[in-house]
């Protein structure tokens, strides 16, 4: 074996992957999962943990998939993960615990996510569970949203024996784990619902169809219903537009909710659901969501462009994702920015005129920025355009919670170590505080925010 190279991975091929929504990545067996770990130098000062926002004992867990104990792995992450599955699928590892392996200096990276993955599947597969907390501290603790960063300071409140309940504003738990990322990178029943299960079996309660701030709000639920803390952990789901002409027009999505059309609605499965699945699809943005509606429309039939207004290096998105995209046949427009969508007479699209750019001097986020060249607009066959520009949070619940402070950007004001916002008891991570993210991010949020109720709570 090479042991500067990782264990290849079994991947469907792209040609077939591009007209199904099954997974694309089939994970690794056993043999190949031993194989692996045993690349890990099981170095003295761990990098690849100091990259990790949860902190995983990456180095110990790798030690017992090499020693077969896959049981012992499984224990070791879910001291620090909720959603081990998730992540392993998920997570920008190349940037995070990849990013700092030391073999990546000369080779490749141990494939940690991967093994990540493969514990927890297999953990799942032999029915092995979290272990709920033994003693009940008899105080309630009411969570807002059931994406990573709810479910994760949920279960761990749980696992220290406070009595949680989450609020789900839909029908369905996981926030963007089940409404955002799609089936072919994230299986809905196989993991994001299992791991979702893991939750709950840790004694947490999850109330579905409770909008907070309209069904009932966070002063309600502390005043009259008996919860001495809350959680938010709300996410960013209000899309943005361009305010280019055309936006309006029939045929024009924003990501958001084109996904959740799809995924929660299973318009993949052909269910009837008000989606345009189009023919020519141009997608604006080029970050993971982007990825994820041009992969999306592409297997739902369509041929499909993106267009992202900087050049490959600046793309947002995971490399992997890119990847994959150009692999099943994306066709991707760069250093190209729209200017206006073309609609005919009955007020559908019918194309995009588009603008060359090249790129000039950094702006604030340090990126290059870019600068249109005159006279080079073209236009672009379109019958559905999906608009992938970001997303911030919905502003209705700090609207309506007495002495909660939001930002200009509508992200709630929030201390990173400990999750405290202006108003007591009341805590709050993940994508309401920071904006669009990470999964992993959220649950670190999570995490510490679970520590800083538990400190409150102890001294009240
Ligand atoms: C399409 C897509 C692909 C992505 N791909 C990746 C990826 O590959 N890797 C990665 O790391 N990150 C990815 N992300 C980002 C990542 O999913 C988010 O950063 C993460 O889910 C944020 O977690 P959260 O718990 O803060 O919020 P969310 O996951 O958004 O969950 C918030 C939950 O709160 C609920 N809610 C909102 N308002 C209320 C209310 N008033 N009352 C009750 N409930 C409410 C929502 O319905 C939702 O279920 C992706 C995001 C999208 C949209």
């Amino acid at each position: 074996m090479d042991m500067m190279k990782r264990v290849p991975i079994t991947e469907q091929d792209a040609k077939v992957r591009a007209t199904n929504f099954d997974e694309v990545c089939l994970g690794y067996t056993e043999e190949e999962a031993v194989e692996e770990a045993g690349r890990c130098l099981n170095c003295k000062n761990p990098m690849c943990v100091s990259g990790c926002p949860v902190s995983i004992n990456i180095p110990a867990f790798i030690e017992q998939v090499k020693n077969r104990n896959f049981e012992k792995a499984y224990e070791i992450i879910s001291e620090s993960s909720a959603l081990p599955a998730v992540c392993g699928r998920v997570c920008p590892q190349e940037s995070q615990c990849e990013g700092k392996c030391v073999r990546g200096v000369k080779g490749e990276a141990v494939a940690i996510g991967k093994l990540e993955r493969f514990v927890a599947d297999w953990a799942s597969a032999h029915g092995v569970k979290p272990q709920p907390a033994k003693e009940k501290k008899g105080k309630k603790v009411a969570v807002i949203g059931s994406g990573p960063a709810g479910l994760t300071c949920a279960g761990d409140l749980a696992r220290i024996g406070y009595d949680v309940t989450i609020f789900e504003a839909l029908h369905e738990a996981g926030g963007v784990l089940v409404y955002g990322i799609p089936e072919f990178r994230l299986p809905k029943e196989k993991v994001v619902a299992k791991e979702v299960e893991n939750v709950k079996s840790l004694g947490v309660t999850i109330e579905k169809n409770v909008i907070i701030g309209k069904s009932i709000t966070i002063d309600e639920l502390m005043e009259e219903e008996g919860f001495e803390a809350v959680f938010i952990g709300s996410g960013a789901g209000l899309p943005r537009f361009m305010g280019i002409p055309g936006e309006n027009a029939n045929g024009v999505f924003s990501a958001n909710e084109y996904l959740t059309r799809n995924n929660l609605m299973k318009a993949f499965k052909h269910y009837e659901t008000p989606i345009h699945a189009g023919q020519k699809v141009v997608v604006v943005g080029g970050g993971n969501v982007a990825m994820d509606a041009a992969r999306t429309a592409l297997r739902l039939g369509a041929d499909v462009h993106i267009v992202y207004r900087r050049s490959e290096a600046e793309l947002p998105a995971r490399v992997e994702e890119v990847h994959h995209a150009k692999e099943e046949g994306v066709v991707f427009n760069l250093l190209t920015n729209p200017t206006e969508i073309l609609v005919n007479e009955e007020g559908w699209v019918k194309g995009i005129r588009v603008i060359k750019m090249e790129l000039g001097e950094p702006d604030a986020s340090g990126r290059r920025r870019p600068v249109e060249i005159p006279g080079s607009e073209y236009e672009i066959e379109a019958d559905t355009v999906i608009m992938s520009l970001g997303t911030s949070p919905n502003p209705l619940i700090t609207s309506t919670t007495e002495g909660l402070e939001a930002n200009k950007k509508k992200c709630i004001v929030a201390d990173e170590a400990n999750g405290q916002t202006s108003k007591a008891g009341v805590f709050a991570g993940g994508d309401a505080v920071t904006g669009a993210a990470t999964v992993i991010l959220a649950m670190g949020a999570g995490k510490a925010a679970a520590k800083g109720i538990h400190a409150y709570l102890s001294e009240k």
